[in-house]
C-alpha cells in the first residue's frame, strides 16, 4: 500500500504548505549548519501535533542551552544512546492514555532525533530494538554530520574513508587513519527490520524531497527511519556559505544517493533518480572531496579509490548501501 499524504511537488507547493516555523531562528548551531536546516524542515513537515525527543549531540547542545530553546514543539532530552527507548516509551504512553480515555484520541507525531554517534554507534541497539515495536508509530531521524561534532569532531563509524577528525589525524607514519568504509545505516535498518514500512535517505539541500519523506514516514504508521547527510562547516572544513553547494555535490557525485523503501519497494528519488535514468551525469567525487579540508591529505590515488567504490555502489549494488558478498575492491597502495 502506498501512503496517500499531500506532498509538495514544486517549490511553490513547499512554500505554501510549510509556512509555519516550529524550529525557530536564534538557536546556537554554527553558521551554515545543515543539521539545523534538517530540523527546521522536519518540524515544518510534522506540524504542531508533534513531540520531539532529542538525544545528546550537536542538536541538543546547540538548541537547548541555559533555559532557551529554538523548538516551538514539546521537546524531551534523552541521553546519548537513549533515543530508541525514549520514542517507544513516549509512543506507548500516548497510546495507553488514549486507550484509557485520559487523552483525546488524535494523531500525535513522535520523532526521535539523534546524531551519528547517538544513533549509529552508541544508540544502535536501542534504535534497532525500537524498530521492532510495530504496535507504535514514530519516526527516528538520524542527522549525520559524519563525526561526533559537539565534542570537537571525533571519529564515528559514519566518518567517511580518509576524513580527518581529532581521532583520525594524518601523520608521518600513518597517513590515512580512517581506513574503514562508512556504515550503511538506511540499508541496515531496512534489511534488519523487515516489518518497518518506511526507510529513506535525505538531505536538507533538497528540501522538497526531505519534506515529503518526513510526511510519508509519519503517515504510514509503525516505526520508520530517515537518515540525513548534513554538511558541517566546522567538522568538514569549508566556508559556511558553501553548505548548500557541498550538500548538492554529495548527491550529484553519487556519494549520497537519495532513496526510499516503502513497503518493500525501493525507489531512487529526486536527483538520484535522474542520474539513474541517465538524465543527469554523475559528477566526479573529486569535486566534492577537494572542497573540504578534512580530505586535504588525500592523494589522487586515494580519491580514485573512493571513486571506484562509489561507481561500484551505483553499478553493482542491488540497494545503495548493500555490498554484494562476492565483490572485492583492491585498496589503493598507500605510501605510509
Ligand atoms: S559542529 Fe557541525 S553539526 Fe554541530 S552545530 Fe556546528 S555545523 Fe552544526
Amino acid at each position: 500500500m502506498t501512503v496517500t499524504v499531500r506532498l509538495a511537488r514544486t517549490v511553490k507547493d513547499l512554500l505554501q504548505m510549510a509556512q509555519t516555523e516550529y524550529f525557530n531562528a536564534g538557536h546556537r548551531t554554527c553558521q551554515g549548519c545543515e543539521s539545523a536546516m534538517v530540523l527546521r524542515w522536519v518540524a515544518k513537515a510534522a506540524g504542531p501535533n508533534t513531540i520531539v525527543i532529542g538525544a545528546t549531540g550537536c542538536m541538543y547542545v546547540a538548541n537547548t542551552t541555559y533555559y532557551t530553546t529554538a523548538w516551538a514543539l514539546p521537546w524531551i532530552h534523552t541521553q546519548l544512546s537513549g533515543t530508541g527507548s525514549a520514542v517507544v516509551g513516549t509512543a506507548a504512553a500516548l497510546k495507553a492514555l488514549m486507550d484509557k480515555g485520559k487523552l483525546p484520541r488524535e494523531k500525535i507525531n513522535v520523532i526521535g532525533i539523534c546524531g551519528d554517534l547517538g544513533c549509529a554507534d552508541a544508540g544502535l541497539s536501542e534504535v534497532s530494538n525500537a524498530l521492532t515495536h510495530t504496535k507504535y508509530s514514530f519516526l527516528i531521524l538520524m542527522y549525520d554530520n559524519e563525526s561526533s561534532a559537539n565534542t570537537d569532531i571525533q571519529e564515528t563509524t559514519m566518518t567517511p574513508y580518509g576524513a580527518l577528525t581529532t581521532f583520525s589525524p594524518s601523520g608521518k607514519q600513518i597517513r590515512i587513519m580512517k581506513y574503514r568504509w562508512k556504515k550503511n545505516m538506511a540499508a541496515m535498518m531496512v534489511v534488519g527490520h523487515p516489518e518497518v514500512r518506511y526507510v529513506a535517505t535525505a538531505i536538507a539541500t533538497d528540501p522538497i524531497d526531505l519534506y515529503n519523506k518526513v510526511r510519508k514516514a509519519l503517515e504510514i504508521g509503525g516505526p520508520t527511519f530517515i537518515h540525513t547527510l548534513d554538511p558541517c562547516p566546522k567538522g568538514w572544513g569549508y566556508d559556511p556559505k558553501y553548505s548548500h553547494e557541498i550538500g548538492k555535490l554529495a548527491v550529484e557525485t553519487g556519494i549520497w544517493p537519495l532513496f526510499e523503501i516503502e513497503d518493500g519497494k525501493f525507489r531512487l528519488t529526486s536527483t538520484s533518480a535522474r542520474i539513474a535514468r541517465g538524465e543527469v551525469k554523475r559528477k566526479p567525487v573529486k569535486e566534492y572531496i577537494r572542497r573540504q579540508t578534512r580530505f586535504k591529505h588525500l592523494t589522487d590515488e586515494d580519491i580514485e579509490y573512493i571513486q571506484r567504490k562509489v561507481d561500484e555502489m551505483w553499478e553493482k549494488w542491488l540497494i545503495p548501501g548493500l555490498i554484494p558478498l562476492t565483490k572485492e575492491l583492491p585498496y589503493p597502495e598507500t605510501k605510509q
